[in-house]
């Protein structure tokens, strides 16, 4: 079996046996790009390797032999040679780029014998000794697991000895020093001394990469962006003659963004570092330049990486993220992958490379992540308050985006105290890949080193988490848990809020505002209104609520929950007396008042939404909800002093133990209360009635419709259409006009779903109530699935995904769909949507379009999230 592909033998389509970087290297190579010779060992390999258990394909070393036989004769240099050597770098890359999870070794192949041809045939016996160093560091932590503090612990030292601050003005001497003290950091880790047969470094270097896929790093990161092994499988390795950045003032290694990945402008965004190597510029340890500068400083090779950029641009229709080396003058290509970016810099290219003719609507459209649209309708600090705060400093906005939290110095308690809710900003001087867990946790980053590339940039921005990097005035201790910046200081866990879009740093929470639809994102629900077939709603109480849903482009309300409104402070008095109402008659009273305050909530959010429909749903929780917690209550009656009150508190509790169930969720809520107590019910349905008479009478297109919840049997549902048409047939006399206002059902247990064309009778519409449907079939309960078995169900992979996130389409949805066919067979055109969490969830958007629904409704957030997918479903 063919192990090992040359650069030139590889076919981009094939990730997933070549992984996502050794891919990108063969396409290169293929378009006549400067990119230095070099081979790719498959992922089949790395399979391989795990399922023989750390042992490698028969023949595997041969072929990579013969692969560096063919670098020999492309360089002209020699492996292990007294003369020329060639050195390799040995890279990790999966199908699914995981940036800095797994670690790189660089300059393989040097030991004793050839850091003196290498001195010699580079003329520059410090560089070859620098490369030496890094080598050793690299080896020995990635083979060999030595902590890299043992390494900074030498290279302090051996600065300090040497009277000089930066690791660039090491002379040989020192690094000769360096070297000799690595090694034997090494050897006490091992107890065996540091290799010097470069085929035997080779071998280790490929198994270390193998082993890392399956190291923590990675492991976390993979299960937090759901990076399943259909997607990646075990990463490939690549092998790549050396290129130097590192040989002096003509030479320089740089990242760059074709486009500005934080808000998408054109031109070329990123950093470079002059006589630097690798991961100098990602690391954060020297501050690096800006690109710009490039420009004057090697005029030639910024032509010639502008050049490549638009080039790759053009070939692969997508903004590029690229590594660059530039050695002795000469430019080289290290690696190029499609730009990780946030959402406003998704639109914004989506939009220019529309215009600029690179790609067409479908493609800007469906290379959107839906999903991460979500970014663009968080909130925003808002500037003028934001005047009156006092600022701690400001550095190199990274990852846009507004975060208020404790400062947090420590990345392990950072970690902790995030995962246990705490919102916390993780303040440190750089990152590095081993902190990403603490990333997760926190709700914003802010270091004092490192540029708009490195490596807390990167992850942030990936993340789509507030990142501020570089404020370099920023001096951090660790070890008393205080940081100062020109003259005001901060301690761990002082609250501080962070503005990654401008860079600021304020002390305290500064408030926040309400995003708006503007400019791009508009112009994509444009394009994606014009091309989705399915209608968009919203889920949505209040009139407030109404009106953002409606500036995101909602088309109508899928869901108005109103027992929302009874939790209102200026109704739940009422609604509780009305619970506590010893009689009907009594009762009926305090409905009366009740009904006046729906009728007018109903009123104004009738009105925002006028031309589209609103399903309002009559009541669904169980009436204890509304009542104290009779434990609470209990508690507080044991103190209270006999009197009026008491007897009053004493009664509700009573009320309140009589209501208690069992199991709520499955208990008498929903139509089973219509049921019981239908006062209740046709005081809703005469409040929305009066409200469309109303509204109908001053010209107001108003288009309620009224929808029952929990309906399992068409006798139910029925004796709630009784009260509807007594109800409608009375309000139409009354207002001396016909009232159309439809009637339908929730389809949300189990036996609604199977008697569906039945329901169709009486129901004028169906909505599918997704959540308690997922939670009837599953027979998980939603509040305990969550929080206690689920994770496990996914970590162990019995799920890939939670139920309550995405449909599940076999089961769920398979209820879906008969219910669908079997309502629209008894009543053709039957409208059916759902609402429900999942109406936000961009594959269960997908798939409902693909049952053919009339619309999907989400929260007013997600409106513009479905209304992407929904477009992105048809394409
Ligand atoms: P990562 O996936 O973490 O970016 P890479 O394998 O891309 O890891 O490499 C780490 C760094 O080393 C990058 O800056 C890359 O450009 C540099 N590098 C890798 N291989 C070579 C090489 N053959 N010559 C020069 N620099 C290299
Ligand atoms: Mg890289
Ligand atoms: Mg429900």
């Amino acid at each position: 079996m063919k192990n090992v592909y040359y650069f030139d033998e590889g076919d981009y389509k094939n990730r997933r046996l070549l992984g996502g970087k050794g891919a990108g290297l063969c396409e290169m190579t293929h378009l006549k790009l400067p990119v230095p010779p070099g081979f790719v060992i498959t992922t089949e390999v790395c399979k391989s390797y795990y399922a023989k258990k750390g042992s490698l394909p028969g023949g595997f070393m041969a072929q990579v032999k013969k692969g560096i036989k063919r670098i020999e004769r492309d360089t002209g240099k020699g492996w292990n040679s007294r003369d020329d050597p060639l050195l390799v770098s040995v890279r990790s890359g999966a199908a699914i780029s995981m940036p800095g999870m797994m670690d790189t070794i660089l300059n393989l192949g040097l030991n004793d014998t050839t850091v003196d041809a290498l001195s010699r045939s580079s003329g520059d016996p410090r560089f070859a000794w620098d490369s030496y160093r890094r080598f050793v560091q690299l080896f020995g932590k990635v083979v060999f697991g030595v902590d890299d503090s043992k390494f900074d612990k030498i290279l302090d030292g051996a600065k300090k000895d040497a009277g000089v601050s930066s690791d660039a003005a090491l002379a040989e001497d020192s690094l000769r020093g360096v070297v000799k003290k690595y090694k034997e950091a090494c050897r006490k880790h091992t107890g065996r001394s540091f290799p010097s047969d470069p085929d035997e470094q080779l071998e280790l270097a490929i198994r270390a990469v193998f082993k890392s896929w399956m190291g923590e790093r990675a492991i976390v990161y993979r299960e937090k962006y759901g990076i399943t092994p259909d997607v990646a499988d075990g990463t490939a390795v690549n092998v790549v003659s050396m290129v130097y950045g590192n040989m002096g003032d003509d030479s320089a290694t740089g990242v760059v963004f074709t486009r500005n990945p934080g808000d998408g402008t054109p031109g070329l965004y990123g950093d470079y570092l002059i006589n630097a190597q690798g991961e100098d510029v990602v690391a954060g340890t020297r501050t690096p330049e800006p690109v710009a500068s490039l420009r004057k400083t090697m005029p030639k090779s910024y032509a010639e990486l502008e050049r490549t950029c638009r080039r790759l641009e053009k070939h692969f229709r997508e903004p590029q993220d690229i590594e660059f080396t530039i050695e002795k003058g000469r430019f080289y290509l290290l690696q190029t992958r499609a730009a990780k970016m946030n959402a406003v810099a998704m639109i914004k290219t989506s939009i220019d490379m529309v215009k600029e003719g690179l790609i067409g609507r479908e493609r800007a459209l469906v290379r959107l992540d839906a999903g991460q649209l979500e970014q663009l309708l968080h909130r925003r600090i808002d500037t003028e308050a934001a005047g009156s705060h006092e600022r701690l400093t400001t550095g190199i906005a990274a990852s846009p985006g507004a975060a208020t939290g404790l400062a947090v110095f420590d990345v392990k308690k950072a970690a902790e105290m995030g995962e246990a809710g705490t919102s916390v900003i993780l303040v440190r001087e750089e990152t590095k890949p081993e902190d990403v867990p603490a990333f997760f946790a926190a709700a914003g980053i802010l270091t004092s080193r490192g540029g708009k590339t490195s490596h807390a940039a990167v992850v942030a921005r990936g993340m789509g988490k507030p990142c501020v990097v570089g404020a370099s005035d920023m001096k951090i201790d660790y070890s008393s848990g205080s940081c100062s910046a020109a003259g005001t200081a901060i301690k761990d866990g002082d609250e501080i809020t962070i503005d990654g879009s401008s860079g600021h740093v304020f002390l305290g929470r500064v408030p926040t505002i309400e995003p708006s639809v503007t400019g791009g994102l508009r112009t994509i629900l444009e394009w994606a209104g014009k091309a989705k077939k399915l209608g968009v709603r919203a889920n949505a109480d209040t009139p407030e609520a109404a009106k953002l849903a409606r500036s995101f482009g909602a088309q109508g309300i899928g869901l108005c929950r109103t027992e929302r409104m009874f939790n209102a402070a200026d109704r739940i008095g009422l609604f509780v007396e009305m619970i506590m109402a010893g009689s009907a008659a009594e009762r009926k009273g305090i409905l009366d008042k009740l009904g006046r305050l729906q009728r007018s909530d109903f009123a104004k959010i009738l009105r925002v939404m006028e031309g589209y429909p609103v399903t309002i749903r009559l009541l669904d929780p169980p009436l204890h909800e509304f009542l104290p917690n009779p434990e609470e209550l209990a508690g507080r009656l044991r103190e209270m002093k006999p009197g009026p009150e008491e007897r009053r508190a004493r009664t509700v509790l009573d009320r309140a133990r009589e209501l208690a169930e069992t199991n709520p969720m499955m208990g008498h809520r929903g139509v089973r209360v219509g049921i019981t107590y239908p006062e209740i019910y046709e005081m809703q349905i005469r409040a929305v009635f009066e409200a469309a008479a109303g509204l109908a009478a001053k010209g107001v297109d108003a288009r309620p419709q009224i929808m029952v919840p929990q309906v399992g049997s068409l006798s139910e549902l029925g004796a709630v259409r009784d009260i509807y048409d007594r109800i409608r047939a009375e309000m139409e006399k009354k207002h001396s006009r016909k009232l159309k206002i439809n009637f339908g059902t929730m389809i949300e247990v189990v036996r609604a779903a199977l008697t569906a064309a039945e329901l169709a009778g009486p129901a004028e519409f169906f909505s599918f109530g997704t959540n308690d449907l997922t939670q009837a079939t599953f027979s998980f309960s939603r509040e305990d699935a969550e929080g206690k078995f689920l994770p496990e169900y996914m970590e162990k992979g019995l799920l890939d995904t939670s139920p309550f996130q995405s449909i599940d389409e076999d089961g769920v949805g398979r209820l879906m769909k008969m219910g669908a066919a079997d309502g629209r067979g008894r009543r053709p055109g039957l409208e059916v949507g759902i609402c429900g969490e999942h109406g936000g969830d961009p594959s269960s958007v997908r798939f409902c379009h693909g049952m053919g629904l009339s619309y999907v409704s989400a929260s007013p957030h997600r409106i513009p999230i479905a209304t992407v997918a929904a477009a992105q479903a048809t394409i």
